[in-house]
């Protein structure tokens, strides 16, 4: 699978895609994380992304041509392998994002995200050069930098091959407390005292009939 980040920060992510899972991913050829400045799709000496809004207020609002250009680009390179393309700008008014829609979102060939910044994007781009438009909470971040890779997480952890068996078992049967050694802790509370903290006793009981209803019941 393919996914394609569109960016005016384009090292931003640099760090967190090339270690654990998603670095794994690239270099076993599951995943390709392509990163492309916005900045290259100007057509001005400045190479000017964004300009003030119309009706005025606050901020600066990101360009719609060079967002297209760039979209434009990154499709005319793989046309040839015939992906199924989905271009997404992540927005606080887009569908809010969650495993359903990473299953989703997984069904396709490449994914194409805009990463908006400042005062958001000139709305043309939602309209009409963004397939969907997706928000990963009701919070407000500087930038869809975050949201792209925590969507591209997401979507890679369903891809066939990328979680050892183990944990892709795991991951199906939902989520649950996990504990590790040792047995028992001693944390200083609140009121300053030393309290001991146990595994709970099913998790050393050894029967798996037991343990599952436990984990199905917590999870
Ligand atoms: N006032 C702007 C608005 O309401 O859209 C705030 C824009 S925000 C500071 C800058 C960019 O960060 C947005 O255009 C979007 O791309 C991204 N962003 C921020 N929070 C987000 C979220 N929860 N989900 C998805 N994208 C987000």
């Amino acid at each position: 699978m393919r996914f394609d980040i569109i960016t005016i920060f384009p090292k931003i992510l640099d760090s967190y895609f090339s270690e654990s899972l998603l670095k794994k991913a690239q270099d076993k050829g599951l995943i390709k994380i392509q990163i492309h400045n916005l900045r290259d799709f100007t057509g001005d000496k400045h190479h000017k992304v964004d300009d003030t809004p119309y009706g005025g207020g606050p901020g600066m609002v990101l360009k719609a041509e060079p967002v297209y250009k760039a979209v434009q680009a990154i499709k005319l390179k793989v046309k040839s392998s015939k992906l199924k393309v989905r271009t997404i700008l992540l927005s606080l008014r887009g569908k809010k994002f969650d495993q359903k829609e990473a299953h989703r979102l997984a069904k396709y060939g490449q994914l194409v995200f805009i990463c908006g910044r400042y005062e958001g994007v000139d709305e043309r781009v939602a309209k009409y050069v963004a397939d969907e438009e997706l928000s990963i909470g009701d919070y407000v971040l500087s930038g869809g930098e975050l949201p792209a890779a925590i969507v591209i997480e997401a979507v890679s952890r369903l891809i066939p091959g990328m979680l050892g068996k183990s944990e892709s078992l795991e991951e199906r049967k939902g989520t649950y407390p996990v504990y590790t050694k040792p047995e028992r802790i001693e944390l200083k509370v609140k009121s300053g005292k030393l309290k001991v903290f146990k595994v709970p006793p099913i998790l050393l009981s050894g029967d798996h009939k037991k343990i599952e209803e436990w984990r199905e019941k917590n999870s």
